[in-house]
């Protein structure tokens, strides 16, 4: 295993370094620094100056635009990213674009292809049902195909951005009998049509990111039917491959270190910051080195990767450790704030308030922050679930 990095990749990081320094508008960086909260539009702008460079594809062919880096160069890319405060690329991009990249019919891949590229149209993803999470192949939502069209009943949940989405890629029931796996489809449901509703769900921190989709005789086109039909579990499963490849978080884990070292240096005790406080400086350093070992192993398991070497249930390792850092950091912070962190103003997070709070604008993000970040043993797979695949792959339990 190569711990640093090559010439060439030294010089890449260089690169983006120097692109992000020139290209990324200081309002959206300001935005992200001090944790205001990001609007529809800024993520798209953001986007298609990323697109305007040829990046938005990183795991792509080179004939859909990919931009063939290596898994080390992702890393890199996406630390550096995440360093210099640039907003977060829309994930569900990088979800749909694969698979309609291989299971996409020719009309598909016309109509959609090129319109994600740029984020014209934003996607969301209608797995999660109020009775099936980690489970997902209990899944319940009806599709009934009539004639050259499916009627589609039922409910999806969690569904992150659904009120921004022009499109949701969606799992349905389209045989009830049978093995569960067997009979799910996957097709593409226009958000604009009738029968589709979302509504709010409101998460602790105040924000509105989640929501439920209601489904009620949705009519979907057939030629919306990703792959065969009955046959969407496959397509489903080639798509989270695709989620879960990002969830080793270095480079935000990184970012949250510079958060943690900013509110340290910031909070004062009896008139000096915390930062000069041995306890603290001691955890702090805990923290570095925990991440330092995490960053470590990601750069096994990536070199693993870059020999053709899937890297299968390391993933989960990967996912479980990284969750553990995000949220110990994120709590940390929460614990600095002190009686301070008790309050907690949600408007204070659009880029116009300007109210006084008595631990800064900034302080008062973070805890929002903490409490947001409890979210991370969930998604992706919860902890718990990716703990049964370890003890399954590597203790043969
Ligand atoms: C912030 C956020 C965003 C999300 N965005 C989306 C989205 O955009 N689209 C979408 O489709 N879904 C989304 N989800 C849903 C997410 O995928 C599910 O929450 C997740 O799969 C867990 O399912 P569940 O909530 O139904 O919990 P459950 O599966 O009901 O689990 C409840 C508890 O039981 C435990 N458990 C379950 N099964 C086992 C087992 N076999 N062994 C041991 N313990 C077990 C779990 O670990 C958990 O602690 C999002 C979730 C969150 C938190």
């Amino acid at each position: 295993m190569e711990l640093t990095e090559t010439q060439a990749q030294h010089a890449f990081r260089d690169e983006v370094r120097g692109f992000l320094q020139e290209q990324l508008p200081a309002d959206l960086r300001h935005k992200v620094k001090e944790l205001l909260r990001l609007e529809r539009d800024d993520f798209v702008r953001w986007h298609n100056i990323i697109a305007d460079r040829g990046w938005t594809g990183p795991t792509w062919p080179a004939e859909y635009g990919g931009t063939g880096w290596g898994p080390i160069e992702r890393k890199i890319f996406d630390e550096e990213c995440f360093l210099a405060y640039a907003p977060r690329l829309i994930p569900h991009v990088n979800m749909i674009m694969p698979v309609l990249q291989r299971y996409g019919t020719p009309a598909q891949k016309d109509r959609f292809l090129s319109r994600i590229w740029r984020l014209q149209d934003w996607w969301c993803q209608g797995y999660s049902e109020p009775g099936a999470g980690s489970d997902l192949a209990s899944l319940k939502t009806r599709a009934e195909r009539r004639g050259d069209k499916y009627i589609v009943t039922g409910q999806k949940i969690w569904t992150t951005w659904a009120h921004y989405a022009d499109w949701m890629f969606c799992l349905v029931r389209t045989n009830p009998e049978g093995k569960p796996q067997e009979g799910i489809s996957f097709l593409l449901i226009d958000m604009k049509s009738p029968g589709v509703s979302v509504r709010p769900i409101i998460s602790i921190d105040g924000v509105h990111d989640l929501n439920e989709v209601f489904l009620d005789q949705v009519e979907v086109p057939f030629e919306n039917l990703v792959g065969e039909e009955n046959k969407g579990w496959t397509v489903a499963k080639y798509l989270l491959s695709h989620e879960r490849t990002d969830l080793a978080a270095v480079g935000l884990c990184k970012r949250f270190m510079a958060y943690l070292h900013r509110a340290a240096e910031r909070k004062t005790l009896r008139g000096r910051p915390l930062l000069e406080d041995a306890r603290i400086q001691e955890r702090i350093a805990q923290l570095e080195m925990e991440l330092q070992a995490h960053e470590w192993t990601v750069m096994r398991v990536l070199s693993q990767d870059e020999s053709g070497k899937n890297a299968g249930a390391a993933a989960s390792i990967l996912k479980i450790r990284s969750s553990e850092l995000q949220q110990s950091i994120t709590s940390m912070i929460s614990e600095m704030a002190g009686p301070q962190g008790l309050r907690y103003v949600n408007e204070a997070r659009e880029a116009d308030w300007n109210g006084e709070l008595p631990g800064g604008l900034f302080g008062n993000a973070l805890v929002a922050h903490h409490l947001d970040w409890r979210k991370v043993t969930i998604f992706g797979g919860t902890t718990e679930v990716q703990k049964n695949i370890v003890s399954k792959s590597f203790l043969g339990l």
